[in-house]
């Protein structure tokens, strides 16, 4: 095979990190369900000793992750949250983590109401606003954590811009790029240190694997997570590595699709009577429009929208889709539509949603690879309900 940056992404889809198994030929690679490896000699082996430090499917996968970031190294994980968590295990009592002040809800009640308890400081900032990212800046700030788009307000971040005033003040940049995957968003060529997704979402893209994966082309970063991977173990299984690695061969197919379907859905749902206002950033309409089209080469399968009234027609809504399934999560070749105010975003404090703008008319949809015009009829017929 061609070097890895040669080649174009559907093809590292495909084929990046995996080789025909040199004893049989496998085309695809082995599970390797296997927890320990023979020796020859005490310390003599082949490279693998024991599935938690290593498993050659997961090194497969892992490989595979930080060519389509076009990263060194990829780490994977049990889950989204365990990669999270395991980044946070590098810093220490004292330390100032800077956080996009909409983030992933489970993100948010790790750092808030279980890192908080080891002494690490967190602030929750906007950081669509220039101004008050920079002033968040604190002298024992040394991580810094981007989620663009945000999550579920769909604000867009400049990775860029945050990268470079992040890097003169030394701290480590971590973005989470779940909503875009690579095909769509590099976070590392625009000077981010680490990219994390959670993969049970797009990556694997079949809502049937929970899991998580770190990459960087920093040698002492990747060493780090290294050794903490191995130390506190949050690795995932050889069959969910499997799973995710047949899951991203159509990455970029599905990623083309749910983009196409979304703004087909986002340009609908606008002109609809019954909507207040439509969040997705392929509108001309959306605040962050000419950032996402500078810094993503496409815009997602996720809008969010505001239906006009109050709860209990956004409830009738929402028990009135049938091929939309109301359910928590995204990004799988299904679509799933949810409230975010009862489903995704509980943990988050009440008036800390207000501020956010997440109210209870507010409706986020993940447009899944189903026929478009079944998609659109379903809304038309769930929004006649109202
Ligand atoms: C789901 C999600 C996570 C958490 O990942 P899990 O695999 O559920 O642990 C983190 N960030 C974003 C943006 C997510 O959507």
């Amino acid at each position: 095979m061609k070097k890895n940056d040669k080649l174009g992404f559907g093809t590292l889809a495909i084929h990046a990190g995996q080789e025909p198994d040199p004893n049989n030929g496998a085309v695809m690679v082995p599970i390797y369900q296997t927890s320990t490896y023979v020796q020859k000699s005490p310390g003599v082996h082949q490279g693998y000793e024991y599935s938690r430090t290593d498993n050659p499917t997961r090194t497969a996968y892992q490989a595979l992750v930080a060519a389509l970031e076009g990263g060194k190294y990829g780490l994977a994980f049990a889950s989204g949250l365990a990669t999270t968590n395991t980044i946070l295990q590098s810093l220490k009592k004292g330390d100032h983590v800077l956080v996009c002040d909409d983030v992933y809800g489970g993100t948010f009640r790790l750092f808030d109401k279980v890192w908080t308890r080891t002494g690490i400081e967190f602030s929750f900032v906007d950081f669509t606003d220039l101004k008050k990212f920079e002033a968040g800046f604190k002298s024992n700030t040394k991580m810094v954590w981007i989620e663009t788009p945000t999550n579920p307000m769909l604000k867009i971040i400049d990775i860029k811009s945050c990268a470079e005033f992040s890097k003169k003040k030394g701290a480590t940049v971590v973005v989470d790029n779940t909503f875009m995957s690579p095909y769509f968003q590099k976070p590392l060529t625009l000077g981010a240190d680490i990219v994390v997704h959670s993969v049970t979402k797009y990556m694997n893209g079949h809502s049937d694997v929970v899991g998580g994966v770190a990459i960087t082309s920093d040698d002492a970063i990747y060493k780090e997570l290294k050794f903490l991977q191995n130390a506190s173990g949050a690795v995932p299984a050889p069959q969910d590595c499997f799973l995710v690695m047949r899951g991203i061969k159509t990455l970029h197919v599905r990623m083309e699709r749910h983009a196409q379907s979304a703004m087909e859905i986002a340009r609908y749902l606008e002109k609809h009577p019954k909507i207040d206002r439509v969040i997705y950033p392929g509108l001309e309409s959306h605040p962050g429009h000419a950032i996402a089209k500078k810094q993503m080469s496409g815009f997602g399968g996720m809008i969010t929208f505001f239906l006009k009234g109050d709860l209990a027609k956004s409830k009738k809504f929402l028990e009135s889709v049938k091929i939309f399934a109301l359910a928590e999560s995204l990004g799988g070749v299904e679509s799933l539509i949810e409230h975010p105010a009862i489903m995704t975003h509980a943990s988050v404090p009440a008036e800390t949603r207000k501020v956010l703008g997440i109210h209870d008319n507010l409706i986020r949809i993940s447009v899944g690879i189903e026929d478009i015009a079944d998609l659109k009829a379903d809304l038309e017929q769930a929004l006649d309900q109202v």
